[in-house]
This record gives C-alpha cells, sequence and structure tokens, in this order.
C-alpha cells in the first residue's frame, strides 16, 4: 500500500482523507499547521456559499457532487448542508439578460433552475428592495456548507478509519530521491510518503517553492462583514423552524454589484468582492498556530471599513430592512485566487509523487477530493479535470508578475457579465510569432492564449467584403455573437476554400521525441500504430484506461528515431514528457514550439503557389496527403507536413524562429497572383468544423470515448502491441453507444449560438452544444452537440439561446468535402 500525507486539514485535505479511506487506502497522515479543532485556513471562517452553476461542466459538477457529500456527512440527526436554495437578482437589463445564459448553462450541466419574476423574487426573499429587482434566477439545489463543521466531522469519522491526524505542526520540507518524493519533514520528524498531496490552501505556493514547483495562485483578502441583529427576524425561532440550521432564506447574490448576502440567525452576513484587490504573501502570515480562535488566525485579517462602505450603501438600498441595523463584526478573510478562476490540480511536473488540491472553493471541495482520491487509486477521474490541471498553465504564466496580475484581475472580474470571446486586456505581448509585425500591418485582430497574440482576423481583407458572391455574404448577428467577431471573417473563409490563404499556426504546441525509445513509448501511449516508415503521420489518441480520451496528437515520424508531436494543448504535452521521463529506455521529450514557427498554407492553389518557391517536388505523387519531408523555401530549410484542419490541399511549413519573416514574406508575395490573402482564427475555427474536426477539451474530453465522439478512426485495429485503454476498448467497441457527439445545423441559417447552451429533444433537455460556428460553405451557422444516442440524423432539436428556442437539425457529418477530394488529390 502507498504512504498517503496531505498537507492541510481543511475542507480538501479532510475530504481527500475521506475519499481515500472509502477507496480502502489505509496509511493516510494529515499534518496541519494549526490546532486541528481549528486550523486557521480559509475553511475556518468560510460563510460556505455555494452557487453550483458556473460555464464549466467541470465546475458545476465537482460542485454537485460537494452538495450530495455534504447532506451524507451527518452528526446527531443533522448534515453538513442546509439547501436553502440560490437565488441571484438582477437589477440591469444587461444582468436579466445574463441570467438567462445562466439557466441556460444549468440546464445544459443537469442543475434545475427556474428564472423568476420580479414579484417571485420579492415572494421568495422579502426583504428585497421591489422597485431596484428586475427578476432572477433560482436555484433550489444551492444552499449553505456547514464547512467547519463538515471538517471536524470528516476528522473524526476519518481518524477512526485509522487516519492520522498531526495537529500545530507545520510541513516545513519536502524530501526526494531523484524525482520522487520520500517524505515531508517537521520540527519534530519525518513523516516518510510515497505520495504527498498538497491541500494547503492558499499557503500553496510556500509549499510549491519547497519542491521548486510554481503554484500560480495568489493568496487575496475578500471583505466579509455581519450586521446586528435585524429587528424583523429578531427574536425568530429559527431553531425549530429549521432544524437548527441558522438561514431559511436562499442564499442571494447581487452580481451588478459585486454583492452576496446569507442569513447567520438573526443577523445578516454580506460578502463584497467590488473592494481593491489586497494581495496576500503566505508566507509573511507566519506559521501562527498559537491563539487560534473565532477571531484571530492566519487567513483571517483586520476589517477596513473604509473598503466596506460602497457595500453598505448598496446593501442598505437592496435589503432596506437592514438600514435599521449597523455593522456588528467584519472581517478581511484570505483566500486563493488563480489566473483563470480555476482551482490548481495534478501532479507536479518535475516530481513523481508531488500532487496538489488548492485554490478550491468550499462549493468545489469534496469533488476536487474526489477526483483526487480516484486520481491516486485508479490513475484517472469520473469529472474531466482538464480545465484544474495545474499542468494546464505554460511557463510564462507561472511567473510571479503574470499569477498576480491575472488572479487580481479575475477577483476584480468575478461577477461581471464575460463574454466567451472576450480577449485578455493584459498582460499581452507575452508571446508573439515572428510574423507579428507583418500581422500588425495587415490590422490583425489579436487574442491572446496561453500567452501567444493569435490573430482572429484581419482588417486589411475588409475589402474583399466588396466582391463576396451573394451567397458567401455574412448574415448579420444579434448583439452578443456580434461581439468580438467580424464580417471579415466571411471574406477570409471564401478565399480559404476559392483560391488560398496563410494562417500562422506558429501557438499550436509542437514537441519533439526521439531517442532508441521513442517508437516504443508512442507505441504505448497512443491508439495509432506509428510505426509506419519515415515521413508519415498518423493521427492518434491517448487514452486513459478506462478509455476515456486525454488528447489528441498529430504523430509525424521524421526518422528512424525522431518523431514531430502536434498537440492542441500543454496538457497533453506534459504528460507525454512526464511519460517520456518514466520510461526507462533512452527517450528524449523537448519542445520547439517557441523555437520553430509554422504557416498553414491551405486552398485549392496552394500547389501553385509553393511551387513557385521551392524546386522541391509538391506533387500528389511525391508527396501525398499525412506525409512529411523537409523542403527549402525561396534558400530556407523547412519541414512541410501535408495536412489540413480547414479541409483544403496544403501545407503545414515549419522553420526555426529566425527564417520566420523571411518566410512569411516569401510566401505572402508569391502568393498575390494566386489571391493568396492572410487569415486568422475565426475563420480557421468554423471552416474546421465544416469538416467535422474535433478539438480537445472542448468537443471531447476524458468524460467521452472514441466511438461516441465520432473518433475512433484514429483507432488502430491492426496494431499488435499493447496501448492504454486498449483493453477498454476491446469491451466499448462491443457496446451501443448511449450517447454522440452530433453535428447540428440551425434550420433558419442565421441564428448563432456559441457553445454551452443546452439542447431539447422533444421539449426536454438532453445535451448541450459544444463549440459552434457559422458554417460559411454551407451557409448555416453549425454546433457540435453531446445528444443522447436515440437522437438521430434528420431529427429536429431545438437549442436554448438567451432563453430562445432556436431550432436545428441533427445533420451528416462531415458538412464539407466527405469524400476527401479536396485533400487528397
Ligand atoms: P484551507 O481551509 O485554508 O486549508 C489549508 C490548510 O493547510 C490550513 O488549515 C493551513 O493551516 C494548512 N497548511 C498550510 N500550510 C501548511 C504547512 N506548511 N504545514 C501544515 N499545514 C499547512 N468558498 C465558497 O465555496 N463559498 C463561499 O461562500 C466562500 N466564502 C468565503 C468567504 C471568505 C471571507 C473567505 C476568506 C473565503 C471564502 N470561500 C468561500 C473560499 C473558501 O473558504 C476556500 O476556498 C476553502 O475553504 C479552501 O479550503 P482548503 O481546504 O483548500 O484551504
Amino acid at each position: 500500500t502507498h504512504r498517503v500525507v496531505i498537507i492541510g486539514a481543511g475542507i480538501v485535505g479532510t475530504n481527500l482523507a475521506d475519499e481515500l479511506v472509502s477507496r480502502g487506502w489505509t496509511d493516510i497522515t494529515v499534518v496541519e499547521q494549526g490546532p486541528l479543532h481549528m486550523p486557521g485556513g480559509s475553511t475556518s471562517h468560510a460563510p460556505g456559499l455555494v452557487f453550483q452553476t458556473t460555464p464549466s461542466k467541470t465546475m458545476t459538477s465537482l460542485a454537485r457532487y460537494t452538495v450530495q457529500k455534504l447532506q451524507s456527512i451527518e452528526k446527531d440527526g443533522q448534515n453538513c448542508f442546509n439547501q436553502v436554495g440560490g437565488l441571484e437578482v438582477a437589477t440591469t437589463p444587461a444582468r436579466l439578460k445574463e441570467l438567462k445564459r445562466r439557466h441556460g448553462f444549468a440546464t445544459s450541466w443537469g442543475i434545475e433552475s427556474r428564472l423568476v419574476s420580479a414579484e417571485e423574487c420579492l415572494q421568495m426573499y422579502p426583504h428585497l428592495n421591489k422597485d431596484l429587482v428586475l427578476g432572477g434566477l433560482h436555484i433550489p439545489t444551492d444552499g449553505l456548507a456547514l464547512a467547519a463543521r463538515a471538517t471536524q466531522l470528516l476528522i473524526e469519522r476519518t481518524s477512526k478509519a485509522g487516519v492520522r491526524y498531526i495537529g500545530s505542526t507545520p510541513v516545513t520540507g519536502i524530501q526526494r530521491t531523484d524525482n520522487r518524493v520520500t517524505g515531508v519533514t517537521t520540527p519534530d520528524a519525518t513523516i516518510p510518503a510515497d505520495i504527498i498531496v498538497s491541500c494547503a490552501g492558499f499557503w500553496g505556493v510556500e509549499l510549491g517553492a519547497m519542491v521548486g514547483v510554481s503554484i500560480p495562485l495568489l493568496p487575496l483578502a475578500h471583505q466579509y462583514a455581519k450586521t446586528s441583529a435585524v429587528p424583523t427576524l429578531k427574536g425568530r425561532d429559527i431553531n425549530s423552524r429549521i432544524n437548527g440550521l441558522n438561514a431559511a432564506l436562499p442564499i442571494l447574490r447581487h452580481q451588478d454589484q459585486d454583492l452576496y448576502y446569507r442569513e447567520h440567525g438573526e443577523q445578516y452576513g454580506i460578502g463584497y468582492y467590488g473592494h481593491r484587490p489586497m494581495p496576500i504573501v503566505a508566507a509573511s502570515l507566519g506559521l501562527t498556530s498559537k491563539n487560534v480562535d473565532d477571531k484571530n488566525m492566519p487567513s483571517r485579517l483586520e476589517f477596513t471599513p473604509e473598503d466596506f462602505d460602497p457595500a453598505w450603501k448598496e446593501t442598505q438600498r437592496l435589503l432596506p430592512a437592514l438600514q435599521q441595523t449597523q455593522i456588528a463584526d467584519g472581517f478581511n478573510g484570505i483566500f486563493s485566487f488563480t489566473p483563470d478562476g480555476g482551482p490548481v490540480f495534478g501532479q507536479a511536473p518535475n516530481l513523481d509523487g508531488f500532487y496538489v488540491a488548492e485554490a478550491v472553493w468550499v462549493t468545489h471541495s469534496a469533488g476536487v477530493a474526489r477526483a483526487m482520491a480516484e486520481v491516486l487509486t485508479t490513475g484517472r477521474s469520473q469529472i474531466d479535470m482538464g480545465e484544474c490541471e495545474l499542468s494546464r498553465f505554460e511557463d510564462v504564466q507561472l511567473s510571479r508578475a503574470y499569477v498576480n496580475e491575472t488572479s487580481q484581475r479575475n477577483f476584480v472580474e468575478i461577477y461581471d457579465i464575460l463574454h466567451p470571446s472576450q480577449p485578455k486586456e493584459s498582460p499581452r505581448n507575452l508571446r508573439t510569432s515572428p510574423f507579428y509585425s507583418r500581422q500588425q500591418d495587415l490590422g490583425a485582430f489579436f487574442v491572446e492564449l496561453g500567452g501567444w497574440e493569435r490573430p482572429f482576423w484581419y482588417e486589411a481583407n475588409a475589402e474583399l467584403l466588396n466582391f463576396l458572391p451573394a451567397e458567401w455574404k455574412p448574415v448579420e448577428r444579434d448583439a452578443w455573437s456580434a461581439k468580438f467577431h467580424s464580417p471579415i471573417v466571411a471574406a477570409e473563409a471564401w478565399k480559404t476554400r476559392n483560391a488560398v490563404a496563410m494562417y500562422d499556426m506558429t501557438s499550436f504546441h509542437r514537441f519533439e521525441m526521439s531517442g532508441p525509445g521513442a517508437v516504443h513509448l508512442l507505441q504505448r501511449l497512443t491508439t495509432g500504430d506509428i510505426s509506419a516508415k519515415p515521413g508519415t503521420i498518423t493521427y492518434a489518441l491517448l487514452l486513459n484506461s478506462d478509455g476515456g480520451i486525454r488528447g489528441d496528437i498529430f504523430v509525424s515520424r521524421l526518422s528512424d528515431q525522431a518523431f514531430q508531436i502536434g498537440a492542441n494543448s500543454a496538457t497533453e504535452l506534459a504528460y507525454l514528457s512526464r511519460e517520456a521521463r518514466r520510461q526507462g529506455q533512452w527517450v528524449q521529450g523537448r519542445d520547439i514550439t517557441g523555437s520553430t514557427c509554422c504557416i498553414g498554407l491551405w486552398g485549392p492553389r496552394a500547389r501553385d503557389v509553393i511551387s513557385t518557391v521551392s524546386t522541391d517536388d509538391f506533387s500528389n505523387r511525391a508527396f501525398p496527403y499525412f506525409h512529411v519531408k523537409n523542403a527549402t523555401i525561396n534558400g530556407i530549410p523547412v519541414t512541410a507536413l501535408r495536412k489540413s484542419y480547414v479541409g483544403e490541399l496544403g501545407w503545414e511549413i515549419q522553420t526555426s524562429a529566425e527564417y520566420g519573416p523571411r518566410l512569411w514574406d516569401t510566401i505572402f508575395q508569391a502568393g498575390k497572383i494566386h489571391g493568396l490573402i492572410a487569415a486568422g482564427r475565426a475563420a480557421f475555427n468554423a471552416l474546421r468544423l465544416e469538416k467535422g474536426y474535433r478539438t480537445y477539451g472542448t468537443d471531447m474530453t476524458s468524460e467521452h470515448n472514441p466511438y461516441e465522439a465520432g473518433v475512433s478512426n484514429a483507432i488502430r485495429a491492426s496494431k499488435w502491441e499493447d496501448y492504454v485503454g486498449r483493453y477498454a476498448l476491446d469491451r466499448l467497441s462491443q457496446q451501443v453507444p448511449t450517447r454522440r457527439l452530433r453535428c447540428l445545423t440551425i434550420d433558419d441559417g442565421r441564428s448563432m449560438v456559441l457553445g454551452k447552451e443546452p439542447v431539447f429533444y422533444r421539449g426536454k433537455p438532453v445535451g448541450y452544444i459544444t463549440t459552434a460556428a457559422f458554417g460559411y460553405t454551407v451557409r448555416k451557422p453549425i454546433a457540435y452537440a453531446w445528444l443522447p444516442a436515440q437522437v438521430s440524423q434528420g431529427q429536429g432539436v431545438e437549442v436554448e439561446y438567451f432563453g430562445r428556442r432556436i431550432k436545428a437539425t441533427v445533420a451528416a457529418e462531415p458538412l464539407y468535402d466527405p469524400d476527401m477530394k479536396r485533400l487528397l488529390d
């Protein structure tokens, strides 16, 4: 059995101990710097509001499990969740609309919710000012976590099951041999461990530093205050009414003014996110374990009333009954924020056996703990954790400057209405491709991802709109879907399908894997047969042992022992490089993304362009589809890969970064007479979808298998080697899928959806949209959706968009060039 040490006895650490115990693990020690009866971390004073609904399926699923779990932790006839429901109110028309979108998220992820009128809000919540509220969203299963109590009950129940708790003892170091942890040190002893999980909350940065792992979280103070007794509530017999719990009204959110509320018996609790960000360095708080009580603990800083003033004024407006109260008690409580708002979860990249589960809200705590226990015991979790993985952050996103700035922005924007395509304001220009200045000259609209500046369209192409054939003219969009979008995209799509376009593919991850062990490694980890001769490209999946998809990659065999891997996300590469390191045989992995650059040259006239700048043979016979070879373009040594995400003839042309500008200029100049333009990511995404190409992480995750996701073509049945997930695939291939990723087209040809909307079949919600775009070639919006398998081709469904039902039809796919004529000639 494994010896596990969990650092931190907050709501996450204690839940993890419990989840491991329930899976039969026995050798578990929890080390906590504070006293166990009140450790003094964020959990010790968390007011415990659990609003489950978010735009993220993962986060919502983690919250739903947390609610169930808290309801199951019971003592003396009382469990640890007070299901008073949640009410989000709108005081502006924009918020009222936003609540419709949030209602859509709840429906997509299977959380019951209801849009309610202003009158119903008042019935449900009589304290509300009727002149302010326009309407609301009610979620009956939301409520209050009794987090501190749950922590104590979990300590009690896991102690009985044999978990050792060591309180008032800080972990001061992590012991390791080579790349593996061996134990933790404390002032008194060394505790041996095979697995260490840091559940240290906002002290995560300090714990990570002990092993050289950057933990991208920032502790920030957040104001929480309690009023004096509300006269109308005074003496209310709350105990008999609600089973010993001190709140009866729904938890309340007033996001227009960054506020939330709950009852504490006769008092009100008010949480405020509208104040200036107040960053903290946890190490500066010291490892205080003395004198911890209700009012004194490291995570509780002195209240700064001047920062709370606007909150108090607004509160008295929204809840006039509180005008007769004062602030009785307040504090600035500390918890973690991250660059993208998600938790930090998973194994450290450089150290086997060191795991983290931090920046986790009470709301998601049990869900995250269960996922960690599943990963430790089986290697995979039932809820996809891709968007929570520590490895989702690229190096540049791990710098303190980046973490500080982006996490503070996240605090500021926490209740804002955010458009899914809204570009980050700052920091920008962290990573630019060698083509950047050329793209600026063409008026590129850049959107950042992973620190990269990526052109979405080029203003220089605006004049093409005047020449667009009628059937290519962009349709008018509603105001929301028109945001961060340009009609120019239609022109770029048109040029790609009818002439030729160049796309900057530099930011896609490229990874070199070489050495005598490379073939074996790739055979063992992927569904493809990569033993084919050098010069070939293979599309393959990375699976977990359950057959769930954990990535999709392009493997190009450059020589006997050298491969180039093309991947969409940092998480896929982190997995490959970890496995490369683990494999005993000689194999080396190297990320070459930033040292190289790449142009996708695609369109029916791509060959005309390339043959004017290269003397190499780019004919179909000499250079067939899905092949790779070295070539020279205007004197520049390049690697050309014959593949295309947009579904047109062409190549990805890569070279090392110093040749970038010359490569761009050469192709751009040579292409002019063939009608070449530079085109951006927006056209790319639309064309990709017409061709039915899925994106890992959005369209499919580890929750899906290749058969239901429609990517079983990446499984090479004739491969004789064993690989991760093969056994599960044998089983799955015998089963009829119960759900499928389907292609929908929107019937009216113009109503846009953007992704994550719920899909209805015969009036019932049955699935959700993954990706959507306007299909310029098919002249209709397209959306991919997860649907029950019985909803078959040709059938009608409805997509709910801001409360409006849009008719759509399940279409045969791919919509564009199913015979591959454009690609194979
Ligand atoms: P913690 O509870 O902080 O536990 C980490 C533990 O690790 C601590 O006990 C600490 O002492 C210990 N530790 C750290 N370093 C070491 C070391 N070196 N050695 C040994 N032990 C160590 N969340 C919600 O979901 N809903 C809310 O309404 C809500 N409201 C909040 C209001 C306020 C004012 C604050 C401050 C937070 C709120 N949160 C809320 C956030 C929530 O409280 C936290 O995200 C959550 O409690 C974190 O749990 P945790 O177990 O990860 O961390």
